[in-house]
């Protein structure tokens, strides 16, 4: 018996979930996607999500199981959903996946909704659990802690790596019947992982898991007849690499370059550390169409970024980088992040100095927020910075959020003058921010999200058209609008294409 199994996930387009929904379709069972607008989204900030209209919606579309996949800032709301559709549908079988229960799974199993999770990469063990459910089974697994009745069964220290070797395409019906402006910009990833160990980022806490291991690239020919199999089918407009440092190795760079130029030719988007950039990878870079380029940069004070984020940029290469990158004409999208502990307003004001003579085209602004089993977090616990509580409801998914204004920062108020004058600083000439950057700014524009961000960012997306990525969310924002925040598919049967 096939089963009927339903993806419930925030407003926006996932590449993880859509892998899995190709697996399960693979496996002959049917999948549908339901859509809700998250509290975690900017285009519906601080508004919950409804669950219980959710859950209502859910339940009457009588799926088997249930797969939500969640990072930590909608974590909270999802666990949430799943004990409304408990409750209206209790036969139903709660799976939850992702980087939260990844790093936590011990937690999230004990919850009283969810009846398994899977660990790492999820669509090799879901695949398999699925089985289980279909047979009434329940052998182990690995990558998938189950609960039978009081029962837990599986180890969350084993885990499986999806083969990259094997051609797969993520399925992207459902979120583009759901979201139809989606089609203009096709997402994928070349690769899984990163090298790196950011002491931020959910990498510091995989690489607990996993050790290097997880980091590894997709063939480029399967790479490309993903690309040109989607082409055929959308009419796409440009490619969006969400690999978390897609530049990194030379030779592939290389490779990737040849084919996508001549195969593909789309202009593309795709995330790097300055670390990974020299002149020959920025020109293969250019020479294939990568148009606009996400650059992790977070601090400019370089003690900070050796000892607290594990990241060592040295400032006169990062200079180098974005002139050359601007030389090439690559739209630099620099992410930024205030409230690390050890800086100071100074740090900040040497950031603006560094940015003022060295300009990225936007430079996105992030809060710090810890997460849970991040490196950081270990630094912040044994040097008093937070409380038991404030670890504890870390740890839980308590209160995170990726747009929240503040993060996880405590006196934002003193920080958030320099946060609102960053997202600015690429859309004022030199001479006016300077007067600007001198002047009182009334407390109403740092307190604002909106004001703060998201009128900067919009001005970016129509002053410059290799801005893709902004131009898509403001489109998500005016859908969104007009559209029901909770909708959903059908169910979907194996494609024979
Ligand atoms: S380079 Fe980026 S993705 Fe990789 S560990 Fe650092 S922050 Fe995370």
């Amino acid at each position: 018996m096939a089963l009927k199994v339903l993806f419930i996930y925030p407003d926006y387009e996932s590449m993880g979930v859509e892998f899995v929904m190709q697996k399960v379709l693979d496996e002959g069972h049917s999948v549908a996607l339901l859509l809700y607008n998250s509290k975690d989204d900017y285009t519906s900030q601080n508004r919950k999500a409804d669950t219980g209209r959710i859950a209502r919606k859910a339940a009457g579309m009588e799926p088997d199981v249930i797969a939500f996949s969640c990072v930590t800032n909608i974590y909270r709301e999802q666990l949430a959903i799943a004990d409304e559709i408990k409750k209206v549908r209790p036969s139903v079988v709660n799976v939850f996946g992702g980087v939260h229960p990844t790093i936590v799974p011990e937690r999230v199993i004990a919850e009283k909704p969810v009846d398994a999770i899977v660990v790492g990469e999820g669509e090799t063990p879901f695949a398999e659990y699925l089985q289980n459910v279909e047979s009434g089974r329940r052998s182990e697994i690995d990558g998938v802690v189950a609960k039978y009745g009081q029962e837990i069964t599986g180890n969350p220290k084993r885990f499986q790596l999806t083969d990259l070797s094997v051609r797969s395409a993520p399925f992207k019906e459902a979120f583009y019947q759901l979201n139809p402006f989606q089609k203009a910009i096709y997402r994928t990833v070349a690769s899984r992982g990163c090298p790196y160990n950011c002491s931020y980022c959910a990498n510091s806490a995989l690489r607990k898991l996993y050790g290097g291991r997880h980091f590894r690239y997709r063939p480029v020919e399967n790479v490309i007849d993903e690309i040109t199999l989607a082409r055929k089918k959308y009419d796409l407009e440009y490619v969006y690499f969400g690999d978390d440092s897609f530049g990194y190795d030379k030779r592939w760079l290389s490779e990737f370059s040849d084919a996508y130029e001549r195969n593909i030719g789309l202009p593309y988007s795709s995330i790097a550390n300055p670390l990974d950039l020299d002149a020959d990878k920025i020109d293969m870079l250019k020479k294939s169409g990568c148009v606009h380029i996400q650059l992790g940069i977070q601090s400019l004070n370089q003690p900070v970024c050796r000892k607290i984020l594990n990241r060592h940029i040295d400032t006169g290469h990062l200079a180098k980088v974005i002139r050359m990158l601007k030389d090439a004409r690559i739209f630099i999208q620099a992410d930024h992040i205030i409230g690390i502990p050890e800086e100071d307003l100074s740090s900040l004001d040497e950031a603006i100095s560094f940015y003022l003579e060295n300009r990225p085209d936007v430079i996105s602004v992030f809060w710090l927020t810890y997460f849970p089993s991040v490196a950081i977090l270990d630094y912040a616990r044994e040097n008093g910075l937070l409380s038991d509580k404030e670890i504890e409801d870390i740890l839980s998914g308590e209160g995170a959020g990726s747009i929240k204004m503040g993060g996880s920062v405590k006196d934002y108020d003193i920080y958030g003058r320099h946060f609102l004058l960053m997202n600015y600083l690429t859309l004022l000439p030199g001479s006016v921010f300077r007067r600007l950057y001198r002047s009182r700014i009334p407390d109403f524009l740092t307190k604002s999200y909106v004001l703060a961000t998201g009128l900067p960012r919009f001005v970016k997306a129509f002053a410059d058209r290799r801005n893709f990525l902004d131009k898509e969310h403001l489109k998500r924002l005016i859908y969104n609008t007009f559209h029901k925040s909770v909708r959903a598919t059908g169910y979907y049967e194996k494609r024979s294409d």
